[in-house]
This record gives C-alpha cells, structure tokens and sequence, in this order.
C-alpha cells in the first residue's frame, strides 16, 4: 500500500459509478496509475459491475450473492488456521 490508499479505496465506488467530481477523479485515477492493488481491486469492482449490467438488470440476481457468500465462506474456511 502507498500513501493514499485509503482515499483511492474510499471513491472506488463512486468513481465507478461516475459519481464524484472532477477534482476526485482526477486524483483517483491519478492514484490508480501508481498503485497496483488499488488498480486490482479497482478492475474487481469494475468487472463485477460489467458483469452485472452485461445480464440487463438493474438488480444484481440473487444467485451472485449466493455465489459471493460462498466463496468467501469458502476462503474463510480454507484460509484460516485451525
Ligand atoms: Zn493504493
């Protein structure tokens, strides 16, 4: 992580919806250019969302989540020390 990170993450989401100004943009994308996992966690959510309008709905299905809550159980699972 490099200094900004937090800022970077923080408009993530509304820099993918295109709902910030300018000047935030500006200093995400900025931002994005330097740092590679702002830059992958930035293409995740990108991805995601191309994905979701690539299925024309406004609401995500509810199979996603399913599919979601099981991969992270699944890393919760398998990641962890027992
Ligand atoms: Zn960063």
């Amino acid at each position: 992580m490099t200094s900004g990170c937090e800022h970077a993450l923080e408009y993530v989401y509304s820099y993918l919806d295109e709902e910030i100004s300018f000047f935030h943009q500006s200093r995400v994308s900025a931002h994005l250019r330097t740092c590679a996992s702002c830059t992958s966690a930035y293409e995740f959510e990108r991805r995601l969302k191309a994905l979701i309008r690539e299925r024309g709905r406004t609401e995500p299905p509810p199979e996603l989540f399913d599919a979601l809550r099981a991969l992270i159980q699944e890393e919760r699972e398998g990641g962890g020390p027992r």
